[in-house]
């Protein structure tokens, strides 16, 4: 096993990996911006090294300083987090290049993923079923109109260079088609520098639904069932929870096999997501992530499992610690994100946490970097803690997690808290009815 890791990342999913290591007895390096000096995670790793200034170009995203970090401490391997570099070939590759082990998947298997188009093409002939479509790119819009002949609308153009939701727009006939094509495109050129766009049908009322699957590289790979991620805002996830509300024992063993299957066949190491839309009874195909989850809490909450344990296990050289039989669902989890941001309008709300108090008591999981005092730089990304609870089911779920945010002290700085209080009252939400669009449908109307 490694005698030490370094963590390319900050806040709670860096607070997390330190954790996951520290239980395994491995010590750990922290990386941090001058603008971090002061963050838990430096905080709870046993070394730290400054990398660079406050932007994450300068300093998370740096792979020079990275390597030289762990060059300098002697980690041996490196655990990315999510975001930032975790899904970066070439940082996996140069990683493999100078001798030391990057905790997550091959820089193949990363490449091929983060392709939307290679990932569609290669899931398909992995038997995984697809939202209907374009097969590759579609150069002009000659071509795109030929092809909604073929599918019919409404239609969706993504960038094949996508992510975090942008470069994507939808035409609900063919006179939307020209604009929305056009509209596409120069997004994607302008996010991406890559205006390469494809098409789908687009599906009116699905729900988000992602298969967990793990492999450790050597053939063998299991699927740990799936996570109902449809509370979006632009496209972002606000509350995920696990097992779907609306999937059944049948259906999660047919596409968990479906994933677990892929995953095998390309030998995939590590943790993945297979995301798809779900409507009807069936499941869609949209992308998959070579990483691990910021949702990815739920998944353990009703396994027992410790996803970080099990991803360093197998970069270690070890077996995986479960089988597929051993996974048995127990109880139901949900987690909220929780945002330093001002509602409505969502705009970042960084500043100088004044009191802090995490819930706590039977089921609850607080993973944050917060502490009284801290301030929270404007540099990053606005999520500071992730509020997990589980429970013998759905309704006992939602009331502790309804007792949890009450608990929850944060002063100082606006957060999405209120939020998810008055989502928790809802009768669609109660019951579990909601699909990708009704958040943005219930902001319109709310706030
Ligand atoms: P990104 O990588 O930018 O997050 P995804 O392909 O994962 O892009 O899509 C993000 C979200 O966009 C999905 O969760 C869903 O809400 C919506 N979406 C994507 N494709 C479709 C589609 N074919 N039909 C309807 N909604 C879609």
């Amino acid at each position: 096993m490694f005698s030490k890791i370094l963590v390319a990342n900050r806040g709670e999913i860096a607070l997390r990996v330190i954790r996951a290591a520290r239980e395994m007895g491995i010590p750990t390096v922290a990386v941090h911006s001058t603008a971090d000096t002061d963050a838990m995670h430096v905080r709870m790793a046993d070394e730290a090294v400054c990398i660079g200034p406050p932007p994450g170009v300068e300093s998370y995203l740096s792979i020079p300083s990275i390597i030289s970090a762990c060059e300098i401490t002697g980690a041996q391997a490196i655990h990315p987090g999510y975001g930032f570099l975790s899904e970066n070939a070439g940082f996996a590759q140069i990683i493999e290049d100078h001798d030391l082990v990057f905790i997550g998947p091959t820089a193949e298997h990363i490449r091929i993923m983060g392709d939307k188009i290679a990932a569609k093409r290669a899931m398909k002939e992995l038997g995984v079923p697809c939202v209907p479509g374009s097969d590759g790119s579609v150069p002009n819009l000659h071509v795109a109109e030929a092809l909604c002949g073929e599918i019919g609308f409404p239609v969706i153009i993504k960038a094949t260079a996508g992510g975090g939701g942008r470069g994507m727009k939808v035409a609900s006939g063919p006179e939307d088609l020209e604009k929305a094509f056009a509209t596409a495109r120069a997004e994607a050129k302008a996010a991406f520098a890559n205006d390469e766009v494809y098409l789908e049908k687009y599906l009116s009322t699905p729900r988000h639904i992602e298969i967990q699957i793990f492999g450790d590289g050597k053939g063998n790979a299991v699927h740990l069932g799936e996570r109902d991620c449809s509370l979006q805002r632009r496209h972002q996830k606000v509350l995920e929870e696990a097992p779907g509300p609306c999937i059944s024992n049948e259906e999660r063993g047919k596409i968990g096999e479906i994933c677990a299957n892929a995953a095998k066949n390309i030998n995939y190491s590590g943790a993945g997501t297979v995301e798809f839309l779900y409507e009807n009874g069936e499941f869609f195909f949209i992308e998959m992530n070579t990483r691990l989850q910021v949702e990815h809490p739920v998944t353990e909450a009703i396994l027992g499992v410790d996803l970080v344990q099990e991803q360093i296990r197998v970069a270690g050289g070890l077996p995986m610690s479960f089988s597929q039989d051993g996974l048995c669902i127990s109880g139901h989890a949900i987690e909220v994100r929780i945002n330093a941001e001002k509602v409505p309008g969502f705009s970042p709300c960084p500043g100088r946490i004044s009191q802090y108090h995490a819930p706590g008591g039977l089921g609850v999981r607080m993973d944050s970097a917060l502490y009284g005092g801290y301030a929270i730089p404007p540099y990053y990304d606005s999520l500071i803690a992730k509020l997990i609870v589980h429970a013998q089911d759905r309704t006992a779920a939602l009331a502790r997690l309804d007792r949890a945010l009450d608990e929850l002290i944060v002063d100082g700085v606006d957060t999405t808290v209120p939020l998810h209080k008055a989502l928790l009252r809802e009768p669609d939400i109660r019951s579990g009815e909601y699909n990708i669009h009704w958040l943005e449908k219930w902001l319109e109307s709310n706030l």
